[in-house]
C-alpha cells in the first residue's frame, strides 16, 4: 500500500462517532467568515511527499482551520506560525497556506497528527486517541524507510506518539521520555530516529508569548539537519 492509498481509506473513516458528528455539524453550520465556502468536514490526511524524511505531528485538525480546508494547519492561526517558520528555514515552498490547490508544497517534510478529525474544544479523548493511532502507526510504517527525525508539536501529540512508536519496534526507554519544548531524544530501531519536543503553535502558545517564532525557527532548524534535509 502507497501512502496516497492510505489516505484515500482514511478520509473516508467514520470510527469515531463523536469526532464524526462534530466534524460534519461543524461543515454545515460554518464560522459566518467562511459563510460561502465548502467545508471538507472529513478525516483530514498527513500532508506533504511520501519520502519524507522529517515527520511534525501536531494534535488534530481545527474545527474552521483544516476541517475547513481539507488540508493539515491549512487556513487557521496556527498553520500561520508553523508555515511561516517552515518557509523561514527551508521546510515549505511558501510562508502562507490557504487551501489546497495554492501551489504550497513541503521540502522532505510529511506532517500529520494523532487524530485526524477535528474535536470539540481541540480536545479528542484517550479512546479516540488510540482508535485514530491506527493511521499514525500505518503512516509511520509506510515512511519508516526514509524518516529519519519527527518534531511533535505539544504533550498530547507526544503522549500519542510514542507508543506506535513501541509497537513499531523503536527502543521507547522506560520511563518514557519526557515531552518539554526543546527536549531532543534519539531512538534506536528499524531506523535512528530522532524526536524533538517544541510547544505547539496555537494562539495559546503564540499569543501569550510562549512560544515565539525564533523558538519555532530552531527546533526546525536542528530537526532539518538531523533529518538531512
Ligand atoms: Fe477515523 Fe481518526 Fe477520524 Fe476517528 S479521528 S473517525 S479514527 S480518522
Amino acid at each position: 500500500m502507497t501512502l496516497a492509498e492510505m489516505d484515500a481509506e482514511l478520509i473516508d473513516c467514520r470510527a469515531c462517532p463523536r469526532l464524526v458528528a462534530w466534524r460534519e455539524q461543524v461543515a454545515e453550520t460554518k464560522r459566518a467568515a467562511f459563510a460561502g465556502e465548502t467545508y471538507w468536514g472529513r478525516p483530514v490526511p498527513g500532508f506533504g511527499p511520501a519520502d519524507a524524511s522529517l515527520g511534525i505531528v501536531g494534535l488534530a485538525p481545527a474545527a474552521h482551520g483544516a476541517n475547513r480546508t481539507g488540508r493539515m494547519f491549512t487556513g487557521d492561526r496556527s498553520g500561520d506560525v508553523l508555515y511561516r517558520a517552515m518557509y523561514d528555514v527551508g521546510l515549505a515552498t511558501k510562508p502562507e497556506a490557504h487551501h489546497i490547490g495554492d501551489g504550497l508544497e513541503l521540502i522532505g517534510t510529511r506532517i500529520t497528527s494523532p487524530v485526524h478529525c477535528a474535536p470539540p474544544a481541540n480536545k479528542p479523548t484517550p479512546a479516540e486517541r488510540d482508535t485514530c493511532g491506527r493511521w499514525l502507526a500505518r503512516e509511520l510504517e509506510l515512511l519508516r524507510p526514509t524518516l529519519r527525525a519527527i518534531v511533535v508539536l505539544g504533550g498530547f501529540g507526544w503522549q500519542a506518539l510514542l507508543p506506535v512508536l513501541a509497537a513499531a519496534g523503536w527502543e521507547v526507554p522506560r520511563p518514557r521520555p519526557k515531552f518539554g519544548h526543546g527536549v531532543q531524544y534519539v531512538l534506536d530501531g528499524p531506523t535512528e530516529l530522532r524526536l524533538f519536543g517544541c510547544f505547539h503553535v496555537s494562539q495559546q502558545n503564540t499569543f501569550t508569548g510562549r512560544l515565539t517564532p525564533a523558538m519555532v525557527r530552531e527546533v526546525l532548524t536542528t530537526a532539518k539537519t538531523a533529518a538531512g534535509i
